[in-house]
């Protein structure tokens, strides 16, 4: 059992000063003041000065490793425990990427299981850029009915040279097999669009809309913010009741040729009047980041990292003055809904107690809890993964 004394509550909406008791890894009691009768083996942790989130969410982070775009020595390496939960996320959502050949499924989905082992909650995409997908059990509505950690697709690449370059027929049937296999089993069902550079932009997309009658709750379209015009397109989607996705992950290349920064484009659709609840960030983390000249060769090539997950928060309370509740909401409450991850994303009675504490001035991650078990505590690594030193 623990105690957290008087943080600030950002549940993300405002809570005030509360204590927050904790046990059998949920939060069981939030109020004013919290007295306890006898003689009780609690651990106390004061937070006088500090802010307290939910647990971070980050829907889109490559577990296994990405990227491999500049042949086998650009394979992207594996995630370790302590990458995650130092940057304050305690639930991840596990994707493949380019390569759906020598990254697999059961590879994707094994990683997945051992990081919970290791203290986090985790969930899997099937499938990875390519179309027809590559599944576990040969078909996207079984994995996701079947295979408890398969919440929906992803991430299936469109507009972009390393597509397979589905046809509208394909996307859409693509959605409809996500959708039922999240129907039949209480899932989200979701398919996770990467996008591209191409001028084709989120067409496909706007065309399911358009002729079919499927919910846009099952799509979300990610690095949204990567270029200005694809960037606009999206605004347009969000507008239709769309959910969009913000990459956090970046390097100063990106930003000089035009990507959005994440504070920048959530500025933006709060100015457009966008419901601030379909937004989302993910951090694209073990991603490369490659960079390709005008012929498509590649010139370049960086990781992604969970940690610009929670900077890029902070970037839109500090230089797009959003407010703290708006800002924090696209890492924790947004993702919980559109996922339907069942006990996260909230700081409220009944809850997992995923809590991360930071401090009340410059907004840095102090202490992280994760299913109630303290992973970080004052900015020390409490809890290491297997095979970390
Ligand atoms: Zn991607």
């Amino acid at each position: 059992m623990k105690i957290i004394r008087q943080a600030k509550i950002y549940a993300p909406e405002f809570l005030g000063k509360k204590d927050v008791l904790v046990a059998g890894g949920k939060i069981q009691k939030i109020q004013d003041n919290i007295v306890l009768e006898g003689n009780v083996d609690i651990d106390e942790i004061e937070a006088q000065d500090m802010i307290m989130f939910p647990g971070f969410i980050d829907s889109h982070v490559h577990i296994t490793g990405g990227g491999g775009e500049g042949s086998f020595s650009s394979r992207t390496p594996e995630i370790m425990l302590s990458d995650i939960t130092s940057a304050g996320v305690t639930t991840v959502i596990g994707t493949l990427g380019t390569d759906g050949t020598t990254r697999t499924m059961t590879n994707l989905l094994a990683k997945a299981r051992g990081l919970e082992e290791e203290g986090i909650t985790t969930f899997v995409n099937t499938g990875s850029y390519q179309i027809p997908v590559k599944t576990i059990t040969g078909s996207i509505t079984d994995d996701i009915i079947l295979i408890e950690k398969i919440i929906g697709v992803g991430e299936i690449a469109i507009s972009d040279h390393r597509s397979s370059q589905p046809s509208f027929e394909d996307i859409a049937k693509l959605i409809a097999d996500a959708r039922l296999g999240g129907m039949l089993s209480g899932k989200a069902g979701t398919v996770n669009f990467h996008l591209g550079d191409s001028k084709r932009m989120l067409d496909i997309l706007f065309e399911v809309a358009e002729k079919t009658e499927i919910p846009l709750k099952h799509i979300v379209p990610t690095h949204t913010n990567r270029n200005p015009y694809l960037f606009e397109d999206a605004i347009k989607y969000a507008k239709m009741g769309g959910y969009i996705d913000f990459t956090t992950s970046t390097v100063p290349q990106f930003i000089e040729e035009g990507e959005v920064e994440c504070w920048k484009a959530l500025k933006r659709v709060f100015e457009e009047g966008i419901d601030m609840q379909n937004i989302t960030f993910s951090s694209d983390a073990q991603g490369s980041l490659p960079r390709f000249d005008q012929n498509g060769t590649m010139i370049g090539i960086d990781v992604g990292k969970v940690s610009s997950l929670y900077e890029a928060v902070i970037s839109c309370i500090k230089n797009g003055e959003i407010s703290i509740e708006k800002a924090i909401m696209t890492i924790t409450s947004n993702p919980a809904r559109i996922y339907k991850l069942k006990g996260k994303g909230f700081i409220k009675e009944g809850m997992d107690a995923d809590i991360v504490l930071v401090d009340e001035d410059t907004l840095k991650i102090k202490s992280v809890l994760a299913n109630g078990r303290l992973m970080v505590s004052n900015e020390e690594i409490l809890i290491k993964g297997t095979f970390e030193k």
